[in-house]
């Protein structure tokens, strides 16, 4: 099955752009997904294709137009009904692997790029659009940000990364960060590689590697650490409230 992704944007000439390229690249020769990139400004209703204008209540810049956003919104769900809709906005709900693999698994997303101040609030419940950020940043446009969630779900189609495993090993995937790597040269520069991992000891290799997991995690990212000691305390309780149940 295709994952097919359509963006809506005033700059459709910045699609497939990186993606198009590497292992997304071969992937869209290959018909794994699909992108359409539309013009919004081919839905607005006037003969100088307006797109925005200025935002109730004054101030700076211009916001994008709910009744043409919508219209580009219809023409894409259209072909495709069943795909989430997506608006890139540093408002939203921060994007995560979890949301990713939900919507890799997906028949594909429709993806909305703000400009200028953003898009008409009533957009959001109007076409039940989920909004998305992809992190603490203020970008010029949504056309990076949607690069970067298409990225991230592309490598997860079927077939696209060379080694099945190395999509589950990877950062955020158990929550907690991945653990550091290292190649040859085993001397670079006077500095070495952790002994353990050239020892051949699997066990302990596995064991090394799930200590710096835990540990770079704590440090680094005591947010994600706190939510995974969370879920650990409450899948341990809930294991022992099924015991207690039967
Ligand atoms: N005035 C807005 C920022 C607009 S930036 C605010 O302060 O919230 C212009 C466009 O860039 C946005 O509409 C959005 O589509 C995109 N954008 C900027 N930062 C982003 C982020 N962190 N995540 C996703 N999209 C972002």
């Amino acid at each position: 099955m295709t994952f097919i992704a359509t963006v809506l944007t005033l700059y459709p000439e910045m699609f497939p752009g990186p993606l198009g390229v590497s292992l997304a690249g071969r992937a869209l020769e290959a018909g794994t997904w699909a992108i359409d990139a539309v013009q919004t400004r081919d839905f607005a209703a006037d003969k100088h294709r307006t797109v925005d204008d200025t935002p109730a209540g004054g101030g700076a810049g211009m916001v994008l137009r709910v009744d043409v956003l919508a219209a580009a919104v219809d023409h894409a769900r259209q072909n495709l009904a069943d795909r989430p809709i997506i608006a890139l906005t540093p408002r939203g709900k921060p994007l995560t692997q979890a949301r990713v693999r939900e919507l890799a698994s997906g028949p594909g997303v429709i993806l909305l790029c703000g400009r200028f101040e953003g898009f008409d609030e009533r957009i959001f419940e109007g076409r039940s659009v989920e909004e998305v950020s992809v992190g603490d940043i203020v970008l010029s446009g949504g056309e990076p940000a949607a690069l970067m969630l298409l990225d991230a779900c592309i490598r997860l189609l079927p077939g696209v990364m060379g080694a099945a495993s190395s999509g589950t090993e990877e950062s955020f995937e158990n929550g907690l960060l991945e653990y550091p790597h290292y190649t040859r040269p085993a001397i670079w520069e006077g500095r070495t590689i952790p002994e353990v991992l050239r020892s051949g000891d699997h066990a302990k290799i596995a064991q090394w590697r799930k200590r710096r997991s835990e540990d770079d995690t704590r440090s680094r990212r005591p947010d994600l650490w706190e939510r995974h000691i969370g879920a650990r305390v409450q899948s341990a309780s809930g294991a022992q409230h099924e015991v207690q149940d039967e």
